[in-house]
């Protein structure tokens, strides 16, 4: 089979690497010094429908394929060869993952890592996906199969693609459904090299297909066809939205992992030494750019400027320069991007919201690299766009409140809710503060910004529904089926 290695402008379909079917090509940029240095194929509706068809006859319809047929210990067996792989190539993978995100290498190998551990963790899954049996009348015996949707669809963004390829296409995979994969045209170099360690593996024709090009053209060709059965997408409220609405269109149950303004809440009984690192970690991880980052810090006022003084202390320490630098945060993904975090601090400077402290871009970055020093906003107005709306970029607001009411109000008061992080020693707080933010993960004393591939990961409101990671991310890439025998 020829390897996509040398020419990252084609795309996988049915196990073959073809250019796009227009014959076009889109160019990467380095986020590091805002050059190309590569193009991938301009996959658009021909694409995609070929990518639909071959994962169909993988499947068949229904689950007659080649993949449809495979036993579900075979496959957790082909996904344990894959996290093996992945292994095998993480610091190759890690490289890519840095060049076109712009992410640290650190956090390249780490999402490398967290890749094939997807991967591992679905692979012993596999098999254990149970139905149930239900009482019921006398005479009958009633049960449930878990059944694969079939065909399912993958948008994927650009800020953690391995991260978000291991877990929805390793668990859609887990569960017997033949994938269709859009990633981002931002960043997909990684994906790609996966895919060509998954063709080695002997994945049969079609059970894994790879689709490169625009969202506006791939992507909602992918959303819009009517061969697909269910679709995963992680990405802007926006974008999520318009995937929702085409795919009703042919009843296409989705997923959507939309994005957060996710607080961390600091009382005054917490351990501030621990509190300082994690908090400050939460909101430069990945540049700020991670649906889950802890992107407002409510604290109680009692240690409201002795909090404030240590995290600007540390934020004031962080050196941003170029992802293969290695620093301690690296470029944006994109000039729109950089200026879209401009534009919400020139909005705060206008709106007199005190800046109270930035870390340093270095000298050796680049001009023409998307860089942002961290930013702390102190004393940011709760109604204020700065502390509601995503800005998916190194920037903290802090907020002061006196009471549990008023931090509730605070931390549900947006249109979002994914994540929560909650700090205090007091065990009855712990659990009030849990059960009534609303959002889909809470941690207590630390805070996992898209960490924790065992725990399943989602939100409410604008932050979407459906839930991805953990086992309860293989209920998502199954139906249910009921079965009522009567045998009397
Ligand atoms: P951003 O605006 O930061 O690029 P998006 O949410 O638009 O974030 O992108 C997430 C993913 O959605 C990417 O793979 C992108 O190509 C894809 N995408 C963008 N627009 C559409 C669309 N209209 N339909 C389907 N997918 C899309």
């Amino acid at each position: 089979m020829e390897s996509a290695t040398a020419s990252r402008a084609q795309q996988f379909i049915g196990n073959r690497w073809v250019p796009a079917a227009n014959g076009q090509s889109l160019p990467v940029l380095d986020p590091s010094d805002g050059r190309p240095f590569a193009s991938i194929a301009r996959g658009g509706a021909p694409d995609i429908d070929a990518a639909v068809r071959a994962a169909r006859r993988a499947y068949g319809n229904s689950g007659e394929g080649a993949w449809g047929r495979t036993a579900a210990a075979e496959r957790g067996r082909v996904l344990a060869k894959l996290s093996q792989r992945v292994l095998d190539h993480a610091e190759e993978l890690a490289q890519l993952e840095s060049r076109t995100t712009g992410k640290p290498l650190k956090q390249g190998r780490a999402d490398a890592a967290a890749l094939a551990r997807y991967f591992e963790y679905y692979a012993g899954a596999a098999d254990k996906l149970h139905g149930e049996t239900i009482p019921y009348s006398n005479g009958m015996t009633v049960l449930t199969l878990r059944e694969p949707h079939g065909v399912t669809g993958h948008i994927i963004p650009w800020n953690y693609p391995m991260q978000i390829f291991g877990r929805s296409v390793g668990a859609a995979l887990a569960a017997g459904n033949a994938c269709v994969v859009k990633p981002a045209e931002d960043a997909c170099l990684s994906l790609l090299r996966v895919a060509d360690l998954a063709a080695e593996l002997g994945f049969p024709e079609g059970a894994l297909n790879v689709v490169t090009g625009l969202g506006s053209e791939a992507g909602a060709a992918l959303a819009a066809h009517a061969g697909v059965d269910h679709i995963s997408f992680t990405g802007s409220p926006v974008t999520g939205t318009a995937v929702a609405q085409v795919a009703a269109r042919h009843h296409c149950p989705v997923t959507l992992e939309l994005g957060g303004k996710s607080p961390q809440l600091v009382f005054a009984d917490a351990v501030l030494d621990e509190v300082v690192p994690v908090v400050v970690n939460a909101i430069v991880q990945n540049a700020g750019q991670t649906c889950s980052a802890g992107s407002r810090l409510l604290v109680q006022r009692p240690v409201y400027e002795a909090l404030l003084e240590r995290v600007g202390e540390r934020i004031s320490g962080l050196r941003v320069g170029p992802a293969l630098a290695d620093l301690d945060v690296g470029p944006l993904i994109r000039q729109n991007q950089l200026q879209r975090v401009w534009d919400f601090l020139s909005q705060a400077q206008v709106d007199g919201i005190p800046i109270a402290a930035q870390g340093v871009v270095v000298d050796s970055a680049p001009q023409s690299g998307f860089y942002q020093a961290p930013t702390l906003l102190r004393d940011v107005p709760p109604q204020h766009r700065i502390a509601q709306e995503e800005i998916f970029g190194p920037v903290l607001a802090a907020l002061p409140f006196d009471d549990e009411d008023e931090a509730l109000l605070l931390a549900n008061g947006t249109p979002f809710g994914l994540v929560a992080g909650v700090w205090t020693q007091d065990g009855g707080r712990q659990m009030r503060m849990a059960r009534r933010l609303r959002c889909g993960q809470v941690f207590i004393n630390n805070y996992g910004a898209g960490g924790g591939i065992e725990l399943p990961f989602g939100g409410v409101k604008s932050s979407g529904y459906g839930r991805e990671k953990g086992f309860e991310a293989l209920l998502g890439f199954t139906t249910l089926k009921t079965i009522a025998i009567k045998h009397g």
